[in-house]
């Protein structure tokens, strides 16, 4: 899955509260609680700018908490299970109401203080106020919240297992990629406050591998020292916008992006010379091209200035060579824990033929190949399916093969020409899988089937249609991105008959 900033677009969609007069969060899952009385706030009365005190009830999917005003659910970013906050209004839409916390009254034993100061301001920490054990307990309750909105077949005996989550939910993101602004005489390089551009500079983010904060600061410190020119996006001039900084788990290298809105780059040279001095752990430079304001961070084009064309990566004993748009997931830790989740599931021999869809750089069909007897996978971005060839050559991989397409058009191809797959693999973005795609499935039913998800929603809406022919024998949730609502499970599905 790719990484993704949290925005407003999430209360739309989880306007329609389905349950919650009693927080689910931290008592035992029970089906059967549901309350409609609760899903209409029609008619209440409430402005912009109102204060009043709030029951916090439980958190909705993206992290928020929830209460109700009059029967009217309202989302408090920041609120925890069980606190009562007093509360300011700061939306109020015909179906929900948004608000920010004034002050907590009455406190959950779950709330800490952050490591992160500026958590409450930037995307990808909302979760960081909460005891580790209180998140993980939280990534399990996303899954049954998505359930009993779609009720699959069979959903309320689902064996849903506890997150598996790190020793260290801490210093886990290998890549950091962040905007780069001259505000004042100040350089910054961070992240940007919740829906603006205003840009916060952040010297210290505990859930980035201190590797990629070293390389950026540094890389800060010496653009500031050469007086590089850096983007000024009112006047769309100056070159430097973003830096992006990948650190190889397996051998500390780091590979270094400027994305830059100028096709040249001056004194790129001494910059690099400056790098090559500071930073031996910088292998490779590289400019990409992203000309104009856009929010777009990736342009088109992308070339050396120096060093290495990959960093290397070992997963299950394969290697990978990551160029800098290679897809990686971004925790290495907690992505082999989910790979060897997948292996556990499919319990694979030699004569099986294994399809890996939506695979990326073919990292999980790879380092299964040793374990059957052929593998077939598919993506849609062409240089992905490059390098996953590549990665196949490199580890003197003869038994797999990539292909460009989709998923919802190659599967159904290849079984039509005889290739019937024994196991499938499935590891589709947010969307979830293709109605194409299920209902081939459906047809095919291939025997060994695992489905990884990172969006438990359209994994509940797939699983409507999945257990037709399907069981659902666990779903493990796994802590890909701790201190974030974000959630990743791996499902095992049995046939039925
Ligand atoms: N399995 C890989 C990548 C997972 S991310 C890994 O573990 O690293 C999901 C991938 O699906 C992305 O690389 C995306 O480009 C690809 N994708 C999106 N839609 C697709 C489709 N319809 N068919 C095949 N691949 C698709």
């Amino acid at each position: 899955m790719t990484e993704n900033t949290n925005k407003k677009r999430a209360y739309a969609q989880k306007a329609r509260p389905t349950t919650g007069k009693k927080p689910y969060y931290g008592k035992k899952f029970d089906p059967r609680r549901q309350d409609r009385r609760q899903a209409t706030g029609d008619g209440v009365d409430v402005r912009i700018g109102q204060n009043f005190p709030l029951t916090i009830k439980r958190l909705g999917i993206n992290g928020e908490g929830i209460g109700y005003f009059k029967r009217k659910i309202v989302f408090v970013p920041g609120a925890l299970p069980d606190e009562v906050a007093v509360v300011k209004v700061t939306d109020v839409q015909p179906k929900y109401i948004a608000a920010k916390v004034l002050k907590i009254r009455e406190k959950s034993p779950n709330r800490v203080a952050p490591r992160d100061e500026y958590a409450d301001e930037v995307g990808g920490f909302e979760l960081e106020h909460m005891t580790y054990p209180a998140q993980l307990a939280f990534k399990k309750d996303v899954v049954a919240q998505a359930l009993e909105k779609f009720q699959p077949r069979g959903w309320t005996d689902y064996d849903l297992r506890d997150t598996i989550g790190m020793a260290n939910p801490y210093e886990y993101r290998n890549k950091a990629q962040f905007p780069v602004r001259k505000i004042g005489d100040k350089l910054s390089v961070g992240m940007y406050k919740r829906s603006s551009h205003d840009l916060i500079d952040l010297p210290v983010v505990h859930t980035q591998d201190p590797a990629t904060m070293k390389v950026l600061r540094t890389v800060r410190d010496l653009l500031d020292k050469l007086s590089v020119s850096i983007y000024n996006e009112d006047k769309n001039r100056g070159t430097v916008k973003t830096i992006v900084a990948r650190a190889s788990h397996t051998t500390g290298e780091v590979q270094l992006t400027f994305v830059t809105n100028t096709d040249g780059f001056p004194g790129d040279a001494a910059l690099i010379e400056a790098i090559n001095q500071a930073l031996p752990e910088v292998t490779g430079i590289f400019q990409n091209f992203n000309p104009g304001r856009t929010s777009i961070v990736w342009g088109e084009e992308t070339i050396k200035l120096w060093g290495k064309d990959y960093i290397e990566e070992t997963i299950m004993g394969k290697t990978f060579q990551l160029s800098p748009r290679a897809f990686m997931q971004l925790n290495y830790t907690q992505m082999t824990v989910v790979y060897n989740e997948a292996l556990a599931a499919l319990d694979l021999t030699h004569a099986d033929k294994l399809v890996d869809a939506y695979a990326g750089v073919g990292t999980i069909g790879l380092s299964l190949a040793d374990k059957v007897g052929e593998v077939r996978g598919m993506e849609i971005i062409p240089e992905a399916v490059d390098d996953a060839n590549i990665n196949a050559e490199i580890n003197h991989i003869t038994n797999a093969k990539y292909e460009i397409g989709t998923a919802e058009e190659l599967f159904p191809k290849w079984q039509a020409e005889g290739w019937i797959a024994d196991a499938l693999v499935v590891d589709p973005p947010r969307t979830g899988l293709d109605t194409a795609l299920r209902r081939e499935i459906l047809r095919t039913k291939p025997e060994k089937f695992v489905y990884i998800s990172c969006n438990a929603s359209t994994l509940a809406r797939d699983l409507v249609d999945l257990t037709q022919a399907y069981q659902v024998e666990y779903i493990q949730s796994i802590d890909m991105f701790p201190q974030t609502a974000r959630w990743e499970g791996v499902v095992k599905l049995t046939r039925r008959d």
